[in-house]
């Protein structure tokens, strides 16, 4: 055995470990995720290795099962993290503290500058630690064992050491004030928290930990219905099974492996209370944050699953996930994929698309007013009641409208009424029933918001009928819009000579006087007698009514 070489870390190193320890991880416990994903990827190396490289790194006698063994003791202040992975050779101790090529200037800004750049997990061991020790012995044959120590302040250590296993073993001296970490039960809490996925074998004083499979990781053909079902109960907590699901991978511009799922209903309705966001961040198997708040726009909040970014650093603290650039484009190229899933599931099932819309339109219809972005590509998703009552499926889309739209009409149609059967006996109705054009029914309080976000669908004017000013194509009657005018207007049907029409209009004025504006007659009714006409929508009075203005 050598002599201990006893150095500093460079200054850049040392305000690193400052910073590691002080404000780069929101949470304490995140160490123990660090330890066992470094595990995790040595294992991964040395697997790769034993295939490649079986010269050098081939199994040899004696060479123990791959897996990852923790050990806690209060007792002792002791937390040991154990790995049979690829182990380090000397040089690699030192790459760690010399491959920092970063100018103090750089490193006195901002701690979300390092972040991402290189890897900083295994300084959060001193997070939580007196003294670390490292013994490890690289898995190419022939290796030395070595040992690596220091207190994470000023200086470490390497010696060479005798009867070191292949693989690495990282033993914390833990601080008096985090002696929690070394209870089983919250070292098990905290393992099964963030690293449930991990494909190695993970022990803890003995018991298995780790049981269930990381599906996304898998080829889409290799996973079964029973397994889906499986896995989509164990992450959303729910009984039923998904009523559909995306299993989807991609390398460029990001690697990431994503299994979604959209559950039969959502608990939202049943006035359950704003829900949260249902998918988790992963890296490499290894949980950066659970139920991802940025991950995924608002108006995505009923789908649940995992998501895997290989390019997302594991070190990201929760504060960090929020304006990193990074996560930004790692929820565009989800949301984007999203879209198009729906729009498959659309062209795919018919009926099953309308269950879904059934159920989840309304969070559509609430990205369609809140997300600009994806405004347009959410209307082509959306689908309606409809005055044509000869059709396969009673729901429509915008496309579908306008592709049998009459050659002359240039606007869209649709009414407001809580159901097809009241739309189809609405007085603002019978003049396009008369000329054969279809009417969408909108049957939700939301759709009038929906509909004025959108305003214009390929090139055509979204227009509620009951409008005052709501004219149609071609032919038939233009009501003049009157300027300034707040009331709502009574048009009276025209079968009277002018003077019966002024003697009416003048008589129905002063009874209703202070309660509508302009009394005249109109060509827009064929049975009803008369219809209240005005610049907002019924459906926009009451929400007005309802909010006081
Ligand atoms: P990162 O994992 O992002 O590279 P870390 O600080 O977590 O950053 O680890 C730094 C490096 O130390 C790793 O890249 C690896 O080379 C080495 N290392 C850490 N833990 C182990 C381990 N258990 N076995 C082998 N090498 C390890
Ligand atoms: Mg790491």
């Amino acid at each position: 055995v050598g002599e201990a070489e006893e150095m500093g870390f460079k200054t850049e190193t040392r305000q690193l470990l400052d910073i590691v320890a002080c404000s780069l991880y929101s949470d304490k416990e995140v160490f123990v995720r660090e330890l066992v994903s470094n595990a995790s990827d040595a294992l991964e190396k040395r697997r790769h290795l034993e295939v490649t490289n079986p010269e050098e790194y081939g199994r040899e006698e004696g060479d123990e099962a791959m897996n990852i063994s923790l050990t806690c003791n209060q007792s002792k202040s002791r937390f040991v993290v154990r790995d049979t992975g690829i182990g380090m050779t000397k040089e690699a101790f030192f790459v760690r503290d010399t491959g920092i090529g970063m100018t103090k200037e750089e490193l006195g800004a901002a701690a979300d500058k390092i972040i991402g750049q290189f890897g900083v997990g295994f300084y959060s061991a001193f997070m939580v630690s007196k003294y670390v020790k490292v013994y490890s012995r690289s898995a190419k044959k022939g290796s030395k064992g070595y040992l690596w120590e220091s207190d994470g302040t000023g200086t470490f250590k390497i010696s060479e050491c005798e009867g070191v296993e292949k693989g690495t073993k990282i033993v914390l001296d833990v601080k008096d004030t985090e002696l929690s970490f070394c209870t089983p039960q919250v070292c098990e809490r905290v393992l099964k928290k963030y690293s449930n996925f991990v494909s190695f074998d993970i022990t803890l004083n003995g018991g298995k930990v780790n049981t269930v499979e990381a599906l996304w990781m898998k080829e889409k053909n290799d996973v079964s219905n029973e397994e889906h079902i499986d896995f989509y109960k164990f992450i959303s907590g729910a009984y039923d099974s998904p009523l559909m699901r995306l299993h989807y991978s991609v390398d460029a511009p990001l690697t990431v492996r994503a299994l979604l799922y959209i559950p039969q209903s959502h608990t939202e309705k049943y006035g359950g209370g704003r829900m949260e966001s249902g998918v988790s961040l992963y890296c490499r198997r290894v949980l950066i944050q659970s139920k991802a708040k940025n991950l995924l726009p608002e108006w995505l909040r009923f789908i649940k699953g995992a998501i895997d970014c290989e390019n997302i650093p594991l070190n990201i603290s929760r504060e960090h996930t929020q304006d990193g650039g990074m996560m930004r484009r790692l929820s565009t190229v989800i949301t984007k994929r999203v879209i198009r899933w729906l729009e498959e599931e659309a062209k795919k099932d018919r009926q099953a698309f309308e269950r879904f819309i059934r159920e989840f339109g309304p969070f559509l219809k609430e990205g369609c007013c809140t997300d600009q972005v994806h405004k347009m590509d959410l209307a082509k998703l959306l689908r309606f009641e409809t005055t044509k009552t000869d059709l396969d499926y009673p729901l429509v889309s915008l496309d579908e409208y306008r592709d049998r739209m009459k050659p002359n009409q240039t606007h869209i149609y649709y009414l407001n009424a809580p159901t097809k059967e009241m739309a189809l006996m609405s007085p603002y109705y019978e003049q396009y029933k008369e000329h054969g054009l279809e009417v969408l029914i909108c049957t939700e309080p939301i759709d009038d918001f929906v509909m004025q976000h959108v305003d214009t669908y390929s090139k055509h004017k979204l227009q509620n009928i009951e409008m005052f000013d709501a004219q149609y194509d071609g032919n038939v009657q233009h009501t003049k819009k009157i300027e300034g005018e707040k009331k709502e207007d009574v048009v009276v049907k025209k079968q009277l000579t002018e003077v019966q029409v002024k003697a009416l209009s003048d008589f129905m004025s002063k009874r209703l006087v202070g309660r509508v504006g302009v009394v005249k007659a109109t060509e827009r009714l064929r049975d009803s007698p008369a219809v209240l006409a005005d610049h907002e929508s019924a459906q926009m009075r009451k929400i007005y009514r309802v909010t006081g203005q």
